[in-house]
């Protein structure tokens, strides 16, 4: 199916019409990307700095880049002149890269916190304990170029739907626990990113407000 056709099916499945769909271009080229820039599509998601940083080169300035995947410190200068929205925080210390990398360029960068609800190891981010104490933290606190909107989670790569739904609520209700308390100013949650092609809808029932949705609009992809 043509990319357009993709993209409208998956919007007429949203349950919840205000959840943002991040489209994750990742491996796809520019050319696919303009054809859904063109739709009137501007949140576009890349998991790798080198691949984020040549595609944004080639594309019109108003697209917003979502950095998705793991991000390393020593990469943080690449992307602080024009992303978004970085997805995938998982350390204090690369909270403190972003946020200086964001003062040299004079801006305030927005950040999601990562947070581990799979059962598999090798998924990044906090438990629920770590995730207190930065949040409670005088480091973070220090921080005045990085913005705290939310949270981000990926579920187990599992067909059980319930263990899935298990998770995402799981995060959600951390979610919550965290908007209800009193935190600091550059900590302001209103954005929960969970939900792919295989889950987006078990998500957006457990409350997702962002999913990042890449092989159900661009089809599989060609790793080389
Ligand atoms: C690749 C990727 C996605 C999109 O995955 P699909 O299953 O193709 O929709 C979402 N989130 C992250 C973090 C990713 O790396």
């Amino acid at each position: 199916m043509p990319l357009k056709e993709n993209l409208l099916s998956i919007k007429n499945t949203f349950i919840n019409t205000n959840c943002l769909l991040i489209a994750v271009s990742k491996t796809h080229p520019a050319s696919s990307i303009r054809e859904i820039y063109d739709l009137g599509h501007r949140d576009f998601g890349e998991n790798k700095v080198q691949e984020l940083t040549d595609k944004a080169a080639q594309l019109p300035q108003d697209i917003r880049w979502h950095m998705i995947g793991h991000l390393q410190r020593n990469k943080v200068k690449y992307i602080a002149p024009f992303v978004f929205l970085i997805h995938g925080v998982d350390s204090l210390k690369l909270l403190q890269e972003i946020d200086k990398q964001a003062e040299k360029n004079n801006r305030i960068i927005s950040c999601l916190l990562q947070v581990h609800i799979a059962e598999e190891e090798s998924k990044f981010g906090f438990s629920e304990e770590e995730l207190m104490d930065l949040i409670h933290s005088e480091e973070l606190k220090a921080l005045n170029n990085i913005k705290i909107i939310g949270l981000m989670g990926m579920a187990t790569y599992t067909e059980n739907v319930a263990k899935v739904r298990k998770e995402f609520a799981g995060l959600k209700s951390l979610f919550e626990k965290l908007k209800a308390l009193d935190l600091s100013g550059n900590v302001d949650m209103k954005v929960l990113s969970m939900g792919m092609s295989g889950d987006y809808l078990i998500a957006q029932e457990e409350g997702s407000t962002m999913v990042r949705i890449g092989s159900a609009i661009f089809g599989e992809r060609n790793y080389n």
